[in-house]
């Protein structure tokens, strides 16, 4: 397995936030996490991530275990991580946006170079010189998933990458992330637009006010009007 989520609990100071969260992401595979606004999408990466430590329950990583380590060090060990706001310096051209992220993978392989990201990224190519202050929002996307690419991630934890672009850069984003899987990279993909995450995930987990409510095969859950409608908003 990539990633094994077992049975962790997250506070906010005293707001207990995730309620016993189990899941688990196989190698080269695509998992989603739905839910609403504030179902615990965002406080699940971060607790992976280092940023939150668990009150309770184990994370693994390709078998070692990451819970409550710093989250520099689970960012070395390969997992990379592009958070809702896109943090690009807007200063900084393209290009320099994308050399600030490079480093060689947790194998010691440098799997992505910057032409590499061009041709699966064409766009970012064309504009390389611009400031990224100046790129749209679907841009900006691609960047801050670009630049984490550069660290040469086994594991990509992407939260509402589809957020506020356009049904075309969606298209695009979703036909990046499929080549991504075929590359090898395992992702955790959060989303709201569940028709975006179940046309990309085998299996899809859907949380709801801080516990897991629903796992199964996409394909499964895409029949279950039902299910969808209880917890997704549709
Ligand atoms: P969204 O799509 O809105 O980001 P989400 O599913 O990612 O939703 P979270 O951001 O994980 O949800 O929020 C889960 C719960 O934790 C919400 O009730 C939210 O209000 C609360 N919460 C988030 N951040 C904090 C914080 N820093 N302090 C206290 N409570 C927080």
């Amino acid at each position: 397995m990539a990633l094994e989520v077992i049975g962790i609990h997250s506070y906010y100071g005293l707001s207990h936030i995730l309620f016993d969260v189990s899941l688990g992401v196989g190698e080269a595979e695509a998992v989603a996490l739905l839910g609403r606004n504030g179902a615990g999408k965002t406080t699940t990466l971060r607790t992976i991530m280092g940023f939150l430590a668990p009150r309770e329950g184990t994370i693994r990583f390709r078998g070692k275990e990451i819970t409550g380590r710093d989250p520099y060090e689970i960012a070395r060990m390969g997992i990379g991580h592009v958070p809702e706001d896109r943090r690009i310096f807007p200063n900084l051209t393209v290009r320099e946006n994308l050399d600030v992220g490079s480093k060689v993978g947790a194998n010691g392989k440098r799997r992505w170079t910057i032409e590499r990201l061009y041709a699966l990224f064409p766009q970012l190519g064309e504009l390389e010189q611009r400031k990224g202050g100046y790129l749209s929002g679907g841009e900006q996307q691609m960047l801050t998933i670009a630049r984490s690419l550069m660290g040469n991630p086994d594991l990509l934890l992407l939260d509402e990458p589809s957020e506020g672009l356009a049904p075309v850069v969606v298209e695009a984003l979703a036909r990046q992330i499929r080549e991504l899987k075929q590359e090898g990279v395992s992702i955790l993909l959060c989303e709201q637009n569940s028709a975006f995450a179940l046309e990309l995930c085998e299996h899809t987990y859907i949380i709801e006010k801080g516990a897991i409510a629903y796992h199964g095969a996409s394909a499964d859950l895409r029949q279950n009007a039902e299910v969808m409608r209880a917890y997704l908003a549709l």
